[in-house]
């Protein structure tokens, strides 16, 4: 199946020169949603993960099915003051200005392995972020992957030390 015609591209949102990959179209396709969420898992599949972890919003979306499918727990990562219990925070830099991102500081048992799971990797500051909040808390980061990837930003640069995995990739 050809998966990047199901995303509709809108350009200058939210803002002029950037170039919105909106995954709303790929997702309400259900057999596209389902040839994604499968071929995640099957990149997971011999990872041995406990956990998935993913920033919302759309990190949910991907991420609760992701984990779901592979009979495993899913760790919300979120904005300042969504989160309930006890935190801990990391503040980082966007494709399009500043974000904070929050972890329950119990979320994940020590050592566990999580994959993080996102729709879309542009700097890659959303998922280093996310990294650095789940070692924080003792969890080791096995796999990153996204859906889409932003080839040019070159995020990929930063993250060579985990394995990175993208299913459609503009350049
Ligand atoms: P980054 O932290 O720069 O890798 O940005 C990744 C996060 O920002 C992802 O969670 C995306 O949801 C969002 N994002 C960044 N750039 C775009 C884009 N061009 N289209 C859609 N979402 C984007």
């Amino acid at each position: 199946m050809d998966i990047k015609s199901k995303i509709r591209v809108i350009e200058d949102f939210p803002e002029k020169g950037i170039s919105f990959k909106d995954i709303t179209t790929l997702i309400k396709d259900g057999e596209a949603f389902q040839e994604v969420v499968n071929r995640i898992v099957d990149d997971l599949k011999a990872r041995e993960v406990d956990y998935i972890a993913g920033p919302e919003a759309r990190g949910f979306l991907l991420g609760a099915a992701v984990a779901y499918a592979l009979g495993i727990g899913f760790i919300p990562i979120r904005k300042p003051g969504k989160l309930p219990a006890e935190t801990v925070k990391h503040e980082y830099e966007l494709e399009y200005g500043n974000n904070t991102l929050e972890i329950h500081f119990d979320a994940i048992e020590k050592g566990k392995k999580v994959a993080i799971v996102d729709d879309l990797l542009a700097t890659g500051g959303t998922v280093l972020s996310a990294v650095k909040l789940i070692e924080s808390i003792g969890g080791e980061v096995v796999a990153l992957e996204f859906l889409i990837e932003l080839e040019f930003l070159k995020g990929r640069d930063k993250l060579s030390n985990y394995h990175t995995n993208s299913l459609v990739k503009y350049d």
